[in-house]
């Protein structure tokens, strides 16, 4: 008898082919483990001991291994002992979370190339359809750190946003650490920035799409307020709001994706905005102005030449602010 591909089928050998280990740690984004060669190894995610050579993953046989709470074996186990829930359940979660589709046809059927490749441009899509809230958040952040002073934030700022430097383990080691959350106020990832000249500047965890946020959208809507002040980034935004408005978002970046225009949309009916004194800011001012008149208001602030809002004084930004403010009152 074959079995039918249905809602409640499940192909375990396929879904172990189409997620690897690899991915699986990145989802859970787990600070204390640390690459090295194939293996990533650390404190054990599992039982959540203290000792940091406990856990291994070895990233091309697709298994981990505790050598301390013996807990064992591959994606599937893995999954099953963190959501402490059965090897189908386990499956299925997979399933869900990076969008494996069951193959039409008779399981185990060998996937043509063509097919191979559509089922990872699906996993693909479907991943970027929302960003995984966090099961956990980074402890003993600096917010006093001499980096975030010299670059205007002030300690009130800096506790307000989570922003600091983080001296622990893992991927975002040494970085100054930024938390974003989606608009609901769940925590979904940490943007950390190089102190020094270090490459690349911004550290964003794999599998979080930025398109889908806007930075300070959750604080920003609580507001109130019908306008919002845009600018691209996550400095741009504290400095704004540090000035006095705190009803300011940010782009992480110099684009407007497609989700980024609906949740401006949906939070407010005025835009103000405030993108950098260059080239590709003064392109984004020009797109974005285009793609979003006639389906609300959009005013334009000139910020000086060859500077941009984290660079402005408070006092600089405030007087920018007073002239849109004057020209159309909010
Ligand atoms: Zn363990």
């Amino acid at each position: 008898m074959t079995p039918r591909a249905g809602p409640n089928w499940v192909d375990f050998a396929a879904v172990k082919r189409a997620v690897s280990l690899e991915a699986v740690l990145r989802h859970y984004q787990l600070p204390g483990l640390r690459p090295h060669r194939d293996q990533w190894q650390g404190c054990c995610p599992i039982h959540g001991g203290n000792r940091d050579d406990s856990f291994r993953a070895h990233l091309t046989k697709n298994v981990f291994q505790c050598f301390a709470c013996h807990a064992r074996g591959n994606v599937l186990d893995f999954v099953a002992a963190m959501e402490k829930c059965s090897i189908r359940e386990a499956a299925l979660q997979l399933q869900q979370w990076f969008g494996v589709t069951v193959p039409v046809g008779a399981p185990g059927a060998r996937l043509s190339r063509a097919a191979a490749d559509m089922q990872n441009w699906e996993l693909v899509r479907k991943e970027e359809a929302n960003n995984v809230p966090l099961r956990f958040a980074l402890t003993g952040v600096q917010w006093n750190h001499p980096y975030l002073a010299q670059r205007g934030i002030d300690t009130p700022t800096a506790a307000e946003f989570g922003v600091g430097l983080y001296p622990g383990p893992g991927l975002m080691r040494g970085r100054i650490v930024i938390p974003i959350r989606n608009a609901r106020g769940q925590l979904v990832a940490y943007a950390g920035r190089a102190l020094d000249g270090r490459a690349p500047k911004f550290k964003l965890p794999a599998g979080f799409h930025k398109t889908l946020e806007l930075f300070n959208l959750q604080r920003a809507a609580i507001t109130g307020a019908k306008t919002v002040i845009v600018v691209e980034g996550y400095f741009d935004c504290t400095r704004v709001h540090q000035a006095g408005f705190p009803c300011v978002v940010a782009l992480m970046g110099s684009s407007l994706s497609a989700a980024q225009e609906s949740s401006l949309l949906r939070h407010f009916d005025r835009i103000v905005l405030m993108l950098d004194g260059d080239a590709a800011g003064r392109a984004a001012r020009q797109a974005i102005t285009a793609r979003l008149s006639g389906r609300c208001l959009v005013e334009v602030v000139r910020v000086p030449d060859g500077s941009q809002p984290d660079q402005l004084s408070c006092s600089a930004i405030r007087q920018l602010l007073a002239v849109a403010r004057t020209r159309e009152p909010w």
